[in-house]
């Protein structure tokens, strides 16, 4: 007979990532502007009707309305489908990987904080202390509790984080008398050292890097060359991270192999 145990915690943490990628659309949307994240329900962002619990689950009432808001039939941002959907595949990936333990929580609550991050980041170009400095807290107090990575790991890889780009913001601001990197970022890849310790940090800087510089190329081509053109680096720091939580190790392995293979 085949193990049908592990599905019930599979189900569950797929409705959980649903319904925590809903709170995070919210926060998303009011946390920058300084609005409380709890009160009041969500209305409408059109016609300002309240909008019903039955057309408020996640994922389902998105595509039952086929994004449209009830009431006024204004076209609901499939960016809100996208949010809730992209959560709740990262909380079945980490459960399928940790069970549903403290290090699950943990993990999960770190890629949320990413992805909200991320996206007011894109919307508002900025980083809000209110996810950074907690989750900077809450990563170092894991790693004190046993959890990965180790407690000298998680704090090397905070201050590695944070110090690698406050040098390189001290130094472009003296070479350019311009402020090109905000404090945001600093405190966000203190945030991500502090869980993927200092390995994590430097893979993420580079994942990070790479993925800025090629978007920020192809659309610098596209727009024609505007040296103005600020783009956020907090979305492509929150994707590295993701990628190394999720893939880190293999990343790592292909290279040393293929290093290895090349002779290096
Ligand atoms: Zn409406």
């Amino acid at each position: 007979m085949p193990d049908v145990t592990f599905y019930p915690e599979w189900i569950l943490a797929l409705i959980l990532g649903a319904a925590v990628g809903s709170f995070l659309n919210v926060v998303i949307h009011r946390l920058p502007l300084g609005e409380s994240v709890v009160h009041p329900r969500s209305r409408c962002p059109s016609c300002h009707t309240m909008i019903a619990w039955y057309d408020n689950l996640p994922i389902l009432s998105w595509l039952l309305l086929r994004g449209r808001c009830r009431a006024c039939g204004v076209s609901i941002s499939p960016r809100y489908l996208l949010v809730e959907v992209f959560t709740a595949m990262i909380a079945l990936a980490l459960c399928v990987r940790f069970g549903l333990t403290l290090a699950f929580a943990l993990y999960f609550a770190f890629a949320c904080a990413l992805l909200a991050v991320a996206y007011i980041d894109l919307d508002h170009q900025i980083i809000p202390d209110r996810i950074s400095l907690p989750g900077i807290v809450v990563g170092l107090a894991f790693s004190v509790t046993g959890g990965w990575p180790a407690m000298t790991d998680a704090l090397a890889g905070a201050l590695l984080g944070g110090g690698i780009l406050l040098a390189v913001a001290w130094t472009y601001e003296r070479l350019t008398g311009v402020e090109g990197m905000g404090g945001g970022d600093v405190k966000l890849l203190a945030l991500i050292g502090a869980f993927l310790g200092w390995r994590g940090v430097l893979l993420t800087l580079l994942l990070g890097s790479l993925l800025g510089s090629a978007i920020g190329v192809t659309l610098m081509l596209a727009r024609g060359a505007d040296r103005k053109l600020a783009i956020p680096f907090g979305p492509f720091l929150s994707l590295g991270a993701l990628a190394t939580l999720f893939w880190g190790d293999s990343i790592v392995r292909w290279y040393i192999s293929y290093a290895g293979w090349a002779g290096y």
